[in-house]
């Protein structure tokens, strides 16, 4: 269920039920010729959907400009290095507005540079200082109060920033990691499986010389994305469900 295709009605009744909130965060930039501009949002949103197909939550809007750093390319190759000030501004207040709606569980599922990455370290500082603002509306010390007598005890973990992978169980810690990188095999084989239509493998033939970082994107198989996007999907599936029942 979309948040801005529901009535007010839905909205408080999926307020009073608890329903947790998923954003799709990524950002826009290059990635080889042969993949689109919008790779790592549109794999964080083909996560969020295959969530909201299988479980209940409402999927909010959607956060598809952020920092690049310019990294991969200039603004003529698709390139969007969103400001990282007025990223920040933005995601505070929709995280702000979304929460003064009544969610008690919201969530972005961010793409792009993992934990250290500008995008990622905005959405938590936004997250966080909305902890603090309403902590600090209930008068200093409320620490030191019975946890359970805060108007909200979960308010440290209302606003959640995580990865496509974080609620993933690996089989061991020496098993496979998702792979990632950046345009190369990892992320191309993700987008072949959620949307194939986009990419186009011969065009890399048009590069003189490829980057370290595409060398491996010929090794991308379908069926290896569709089973990463899987265990990605189950991962976060396991998230919403279990922190419904607590
Ligand atoms: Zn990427």
């Amino acid at each position: 269920m979309y948040l801005i295709r529901m009535r007010p009605e839905q909205l408080q009744d999926a307020v009073s039920r608890n329903v947790p909130v998923l954003l799709p965060a990524g950002v826009v930039e290059y990635h080889g010729p042969h993949l689109p501009i919008g790779t790592d949002f549109l794999i964080a949103n083909a996560v969020c959907e295959e969530v909201e197909r299988r479980c209940e939550c409402v999927l909010g809007p959607s956060l598809p400009l952020g920092p690049t750093m310019s990294w991969a390319a200039g603004p003529e190759d698709g390139e969007i290095d969103f400001e990282p000030e007025a990223f920040y501004h933005y995601v505070r207040e929709a995280l702000k507005r979304i929460a003064m709606m009544g969610f008690g569980r919201i969530y972005v599922l961010q793409h792009h540079q993992g934990d250290e990455g500008l995008q990622c370290l905005c959405l938590r500082r936004a997250a966080m200082e909305l902890v603090r603002d309403t902590g600090t509306a209930w008068g200093p010390g409320y620490g030191r109060k019975d946890e359970h007598d805060w108007p909200n005890p979960a308010m440290f973990r209302r606003i959640i920033v995580a990865h496509i992978d974080s609620y993933s169980q690996y089989p061991s810690p020496e098993a496979e990691r998702i792979p990632i990188g950046h345009g190369g095999r990892g992320e191309t084989q993700l987008i072949m499986a959620a949307l194939p239509e986009t990419v186009r493998m011969a065009a890399l033939e048009t590069l003189a010389e490829r980057p370290r970082w595409l060398r491996d994107a010929d090794d991308a198989r379908a069926d290896e994305g569709r089973r990463w996007i899987e265990f990605c999907v189950r991962g976060w599936v396991e998230e919403l469900t279990r922190a419904d029942e607590g």
